[in-house]
């Protein structure tokens, strides 16, 4: 014990001697002229104003295009829509595969290769102009070291919410050795999956352990496990998950498809209800009492179909029955709930969708039923408010990062042109131009 306790000194030890790779000069300065920037989604853009730009953050800004002082950086975006970097709230870097090929992808691949495809998949989202992101479970850890290389500067990608491996209950949606045999299922590690409140509470402790951001569980089967849409969790399970989570300051994100596993999620206090496919009447009032943001995934739908075209074979039987459901109801619960005053966040569940193609989500939040300007409040100050980086991101005000995406034409009048970003910055580097 204590020869283990040295040698982990002697490894610690020298990391911790190091200094803080700290640089000598002024932190450069940028100008940055916009042509028109929505700088508070949700608020009238301005014309012609100036970012000024220092140590990766927003120090101020201007209105008109203020001429930069000599020795500062000019960046020309006179002619663009200049906007916050968006948000994301529900991705799975670690792959885009479904039905039959994401099974064999899920027994085949080693965790190495999963990181590799983790970090082609972040550095895609960056280009598409997402430069945070949530991401909402994988199986292996990928994303929580893509994460923390990320941060740390040697990877490109954007700034990851990690939530480890997702929870649900055995047989549930994460579940991931329902429908094979025992053999199989005997060799599978589900350290995820919980019963009961003591095993719940320790499954979400188990995730703290890994140092994940925020906690994911599933009140309901899924369609991708083809578990359906029926509730798989008892009222005192959920609560355990959600208590647990919320004492150590973790946000939890709810995976639910049916109106009963969205209700006791939001009675439980859950933080965001994910793809929310069924609600009633009961689930407005709960998502208000609860502060709760729902996030609706609407994607999906374009990842079923895509690949049911490439391959009408790609998923099982079960599965297909799901995915059918999906694609028909789709879009229902984002016409019930905005209306009725519920907020939205923007998540596309990419990983079901493709990576890259983050922004198709703002056609069909605008096609069923929001406005331009309040879906890219979904994508900025919403996803921001329930990631809890609000401070940081979201909006491009004095002492957030100055993480920003500029497009060729006005988003508020035609939010397809959010597809095509042409300019990321990142805090203050320019990763995209
Ligand atoms: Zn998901």
């Amino acid at each position: 014990m204590r020869l283990a306790f040295a040698l982990l000194l002697a490894l610690v030890a020298p990391i911790a001697g190091q200094a803080p790779a700290a640089s000598a000069t002024e932190p450069a300065l940028t100008y940055v002229h916009a042509g028109t920037l929505l700088d508070r989604p949700g608020r009238p853009p301005r014309r012609q104003a100036t970012l000024v730009l220092r140590g990766g953050k927003v120090e101020a800004v201007r209105d008109g295009f203020v001429a930069p002082p000599p020795g500062a950086a000019l960046i020309d975006l006179s002619d663009r829509f200049v906007l916050p970097g968006l948000i994301d709230a529900h991705v799975h870097l670690d792959s885009d595969a479904g039905g039959y090929a994401g099974l064999v992808e899920g027994v085949q691949d080693s965790p190495a290769a999963v990181a590799f495809r983790a970090a082609e998949n972040g550095r895609k989202t960056l280009m598409a102009g997402f430069t945070t992101v949530r991401n909402l479970g994988d199986g292996t850890g990928a994303t929580l070291a893509l994460r923390d290389a990320i941060a740390g500067g040697t990877q490109v990608g954007p700034r990851i919410l990690d939530a480890g491996v997702s929870i649900s209950t055995t047989g549930g949606h994460m579940d991931g050795r329902t429908g094979f045999n025992d053999a199989f299922s005997a060799a599978v590690g589900q350290e995820n999956v919980c019963d009961g409140v003591e095993s719940c509470r320790r499954a979400v402790r188990t995730q703290i352990r890994r140092r994940a951001d925020v906690i994911k569980i599933a009140t309901t089967g899924g369609v991708n496990s083809g578990t359906g849409r029926a509730r798989m969790a008892f009222d005192d399970e959920v609560k355990a998950l959600v208590d647990t989570a919320h004492m150590y300051g973790r946000k939890v994100a709810v995976h639910a498809h049916g109106a009963s596993g969205v209700n006791a999620a939001l009675a439980a206090g859950a933080d965001s209800i994910e793809h929310g496919t069924e609600m009633d009447d009961e689930t407005v009032r709960l998502f208000k009492r609860a502060g709760a943001f729902y996030v609706p995934t609407l994607s999906t739908v374009n990842g079923y179909i895509e690949r049911l075209a490439a391959n009408p074979n790609a998923y099982e039987a079960r599965v297909l029955e799901q995915v059918r459901w999906r694609i028909g109801i789709t879009g229902q619960s984002l016409r019930r709930a905005y209306p009725a005053g519920v907020r939205i966040a923007f998540g596309t569940d990419a990983g079901v969708s493709k990576h890259g193609r983050n922004a198709d989500e703002f056609e069909l939040m605008v096609k069923h039923g929001m406005t331009p300007a309040a879906a890219i409040q979904a994508a900025t100050v919403n996803a921001a408010e329930l990631l809890g980086v609000a401070a940081e991101v979201g909006t491009l005000e004095p002492g957030k990062a100055a993480d920003l995406i500029a497009v060729a034409a006005d988003p508020l009048a035609d939010v397809t042109v959010l597809k095509r970003v042409g300019f990321v910055m990142k805090e203050g580097k320019v990763v995209k131009e």
